[in-house]
């Protein structure tokens, strides 16, 4: 069996520019993933804070990034990494198969948290939908509400506020956890209506959404929607991690050269503990760690 010098568990931003480094450094290279390439970058409808591209959507960029790793001659390999085992040469098992490789970048990324209430999981698919970008077009003239307050919920309130007739963005404080420049664009858009320190506390509707209702410091009403987006961050997906140090919120463990508590496993991207979650602090992860893995195979 082939062992890869580095293999590369995900591949989004962090992980594509693991990639490139890594065979840049002479090294043969495994990319892993499960789904496209890009990661959540490619829900993105428009990234503006990527130097050098001034209006790109995430899709593009994601393509540009594939692209670039295609031409450094990493193998591009279609599968879910379903478990790694460390000590000596490590194993990556997919469903259909097994991989060997001297060292690994573990660039998970997070998966998206739900809000836990009722109507969520019921009407999943049925007006309540995580990504505008892949359904926004569904609700064009429609009514729809985006939860959170973050960088996501922003951008994608203000994505639908250019197809739906009215956004409603629902945020549990009093101030957004968003770029400024972002709540700027939001305050500034007619059919954008803001509910702050509203807490969501039901999906309403039968076979579809009618509305969501919110706890405004103690006092309830129901705002009458059509589609309900979910934006409330992320949080790595344990199962794959569980071997490596995390912190007490379950990111991974890393030094400055992205090592985490194995031998031999690097991290890098969204899923390691830090404070700044951008594409280009994600690409600047995965330099490191491609080459920390480089210089110790
Ligand atoms: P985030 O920054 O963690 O924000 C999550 C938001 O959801 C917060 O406002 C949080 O409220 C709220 N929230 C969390 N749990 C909730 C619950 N149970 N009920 C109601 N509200 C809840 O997540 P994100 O927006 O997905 O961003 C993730 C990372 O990617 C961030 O580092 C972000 O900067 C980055 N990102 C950047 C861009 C960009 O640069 N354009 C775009 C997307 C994402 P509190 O504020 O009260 O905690």
């Amino acid at each position: 069996m082939k062992i890869y010098d580095v293999a590369v568990i995900g591949a989004g931003p962090a992980g594509m520019t693991a990639a490139i480094y890594a065979c840049r450094a002479g090294k043969s290279v495994a990319l892993f993933e499960k789904n496209f390439p890009g990661g959540q970058m490619v829900n993105a409808h428009i990234i503006d804070n990527y130097p050098a591209e001034d209006c790109i959507s995430g899709f593009d960029l994601a393509q540009k990034m594939f692209e670039q790793v295609a031409a450094a001659g990493a193998d591009f390999i279609n599968e879910e990494v379903t478990a790694i085992t460390s000590g000596g040469d490590i194993t990556l098992t997919t469903p259909s198969n097994s991989y060997r490789a001297k060292t690994a970048v573990l660039a998970t990324g997070t998966e998206r948290l739900r809000l836990g209430i009722s109507g969520e999981d019921r009407l999943d698919g049925r007006g309540v939908s995580w990504c505008a970008t892949c359904d926004g077009a569904f609700y064009r003239g429609k009514d729809v509400a985006v939860i959170g307050g973050g960088n996501s919920a922003v951008s994608e309130a203000l994505y639908l506020s250019a197809i739906c007739k009215s956004v409603h963005i629902i945020h549990r404080r009093d101030s957004y956890r968003a770029e400024v420049s972002l709540a700027e664009k939001l305050r500034a858009t007619k059919n954008i209506t803001e509910h702050l320190e509203c807490v969501p506390v039901e999906i309403t509707g039968e076979d579809k959404v009618s509305g969501v209702i919110l706890d405004k410091k103690g006092e309830k009403f129901t705002l009458a929607v059509d589609g309900v987006f979910v934006a409330i961050g992320g949080r790595p997906e344990q199962k794959l991690i569980a071997g490596v140090e995390k912190d007490g919120a379950g990111y991974i463990k890393t030094d400055n050269e992205m090592r985490t508590s194995l031998p031999c496993v690097f991290a890098a991207g969204d899923n390691i503990s830090k404070q700044v979650r951008q594409i280009v602090t994600a690409c600047s992860d995965g330099a490191i760690a491609a080459l920390s893995a480089a210089s110790s195979d």
